[in-house]
């Protein structure tokens, strides 16, 4: 029989797993036994591809930077990199505030409704608030001085450090090409074996990812709050959603209009990526996956995905300044207030650099969108308003992030012709070969 494909697997567990937890959930033992008992293999899971984001970052960047052997090659892949990820994430701005202004979700959202979400989540609003205070505190330069770690092990050891480990791996691989060859070869051939040791690391995980998401998304459901709340904020997700939904056919179509490549294609190569991003609300926890799928499904060479990718999974977040820009105008919208057209291009501006702050983690997005509502003076309490469906939006967006990097890196390897053929890598063929 021929094994299915990745993506259904996964797709199947995704959906077992919902149906499983609203099964079990209307015993009364039932919450706890999943709380108890499979919970933790949905932690475990996500743990598994968190552990190998740091080794494979350091061990892909290093030999992709080491493998342009000269300097102007990476300066002109980084500033179309750059470029591209500002662009998109502009546009992905624009489309949330034009969706938010057109159905207004925030004028039906009744007083009383208001009221009741904002007590029933302002002590989880409020942490949120207090953890924005430290980022608003900073000065202007506080992101390039955080950029550079002062001690190496000190930033490999948190994730959620993740540009400091790009920084310390990107002059490593600088250093590598400056040096002469017969001194750098032994380097470069251990960050390569090493490489490879981690991407079949990532194929051993990814075995376990239908029972790991299945365990996830059963946790999810015991845990999400009461229905009644999620009815009330129906017209603000579906804003969202829609403009998320908008933001992937216009990847599509970039997609199309410059590789040629058809949107069967890149989806079909995607997918599981995009399904682990759903599945764990992580950007930073999908990385390993993103880069085996970009690399090995879609044809992207190796140099440009090890380049593009982890900087992409932290500052390239289309979906998070999407929704930012539709929560904060909702929010506006739900208390009254007529945001003017200067409040609406602060937007712009305040939610692109605020995406690019947020870390890949789950809920990252809410806590700097505290500084869009502050710079628009937006109530901060409003947070509150839309908690109860935060933890879905921050699956829908975090799809939308994964699959804005994976579009940019096609581009960017089209673009320095660097775009191939699909190599799905079949290990024992490849041993044999040796
Ligand atoms: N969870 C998102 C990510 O990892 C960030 C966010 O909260 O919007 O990409």
């Amino acid at each position: 029989m021929r094994k299915l494909a990745l993506h259904w697997q996964i797709l199947i567990g995704m959906v077992t797993g919902v149906l499983f937890a609203f099964l079990i959930i209307n015993f009364d033992w039932g919450k706890q036994f999943v709380v108890d008992w499979i919970k933790p293999f949905g932690t475990i899971f996500i743990n598994s591809l968190k552990l190998i984001a740091v080794p494979l970052i350091l061990a892909s960047l290093i030999k992709g930077v080491s493998d342009l052997k000269d300097i102007s090659k990476l300066s002109k892949m980084g500033g179309r990199t750059i470029g591209m990820y500002i662009l998109t994430t502009v546009i992905a701005v624009s489309i949330g505030l034009a969706i938010v202004n057109i159905i207004k979700p925030g004028n039906s959202i009744a007083e009383e409704t208001r009221n009741q979400l904002v007590e029933s989540y302002s002590a989880d609003a409020s942490s949120k608030i207090q953890a924005a205070e430290k980022q608003k505190e900073a000065g202007p330069l506080q992101a390039l001085e955080d950029l550079v770690p002062s001690n190496i092990f000190a930033a490999a050891s948190d994730n959620a450090n993740m540009l400091q480990v790009i920084f310390f791996a990107i002059i490593f691989g600088v250093g590598l090409i400056l040096i002469p060859i017969e001194k750098s070869e032994s380097v470069k051939s251990f960050f390569d074996g090493f490489n490879e040791v981690i991407l079949k690391l990532i194929d051993l995980i990814m075995l376990t990812a239908p029972y790991g998401v299945f365990a996830l998304l059963a946790a999810l459901v015991v845990e999400a709050p009461s229905a009644d709340l999620f009815i009330a904020l129906l017209w603000y997700a579906l804003s969202v959603v829609l403009g998320l939904i908008l933001m992937i056919c216009l990847y599509l179509l970039i997609i199309w209009i410059f590789t040629k490549k058809s949107p069967k294609f890149f989806l079909n190569g995607i997918m599981p990526a995009q399904l682990l991003a759903f599945s764990t609300s992580s950007s930073a926890a999908t990385l390993p996956v993103t880069m085996e799928r970009v690399e090995e499904h879609l044809g992207v060479d190796s140099e440009v995905a090890s380049f593009v990718l982890p900087i992409g999974a932290t500052i390239n977040m289309d979906g998070t300044s999407l929704y930012q820009a539709v929560a904060a105008v909702f929010i506006a919208q739900a208390f009254g207030m007529d945001l003017s057209l200067t409040a609406q291009l602060g937007i712009i501006v305040t939610a692109t650099l605020a995406s690019i702050g947020s870390a890949a983690v789950p809920g990252a997005g809410m806590v700097m969108l505290v500084i869009v509502l502050a710079q628009a003076g937006i109530p901060e309490a409003g947070l509150a308003l839309i908690f109860a469906v935060d933890r879905p939006l921050d699956m829908c967006r975090t799809t939308v992030n994964v699959t804005g990097d994976a579009c940019v890196s096609m581009i960017i390897a089209k673009s320095v012709d660097k775009l191939g053929k699909p190599h799905v890598k079949d290990w024992d063929d490849y041993y044999q070969k040796k």
